[in-house]
């Protein structure tokens, strides 16, 4: 089982990740009103992976002998003044994932919880890609700028994007 106040914490963190979903969700919604369907395929395959990050930690309270209780989340953010905008508040928001994620990690090792912590560490290393990809996709844009042919062909290559 997992101690109490892990449980508490994954359980917040199950949230953030739905939470993170929905935000991604709302985006893509926005990016496709903006006529940008290879942005908004991008977000809309990240709503997808921010589940799977939410069920990948479903799974580690079930293995180990605890229950989730899920929470409320709030209505996402549905209003942006550009692309730029909405590329900047995803990497603002997967920093503050990051910050979460490594106070969980923290506290796992603070309770010797070393199944937690191997766990954990899958994380750690995927936050660094999710930082990653969002501060690239910020660079191109600031190359590309917000409207003309070059927004359009980094919208392109976006679209491209496979799972994984
Ligand atoms: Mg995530």
């Amino acid at each position: 089982m997992l101690s109490t106040q892990l449980l508490q914490a994954v359980n917040d963190q199950i949230r953030f990740e739905i939470q993170s979903a929905y935000s991604y969700l709302a985006m893509s919604a926005y990016c496709e009103s903006a006529n940008l369907p290879g942005c908004a395929k991008w977000l809309r395959m990240q709503w997808e992976e921010e589940l799977e990050h939410a069920m990948k930690f479903f799974d580690l309270v079930n293995a180990r002998g605890s229950r989730v209780t899920l929470q409320g989340i709030d209505k996402p953010a549905a209003e942006f003044t550009g692309v730029r905008d909405v590329f900047t508040k995803v990497l603002a928001h997967e920093q503050k994932v990051t910050a979460s994620i490594h106070n969980l990690r923290s506290l796992a090792a603070k309770e010797n919880d070393y199944a937690a912590q191997l766990e954990l560490d899958w994380f750690v290393k995927e936050q660094v890609e999710e930082e990653k990809h969002a501060a690239e996709i910020l660079a191109m844009l600031d190359i590309a700028g917000e409207s003309g042919p070059a927004l359009l062909m980094l919208d392109r290559q976006l679209g491209a994007r496979t799972a994984g």
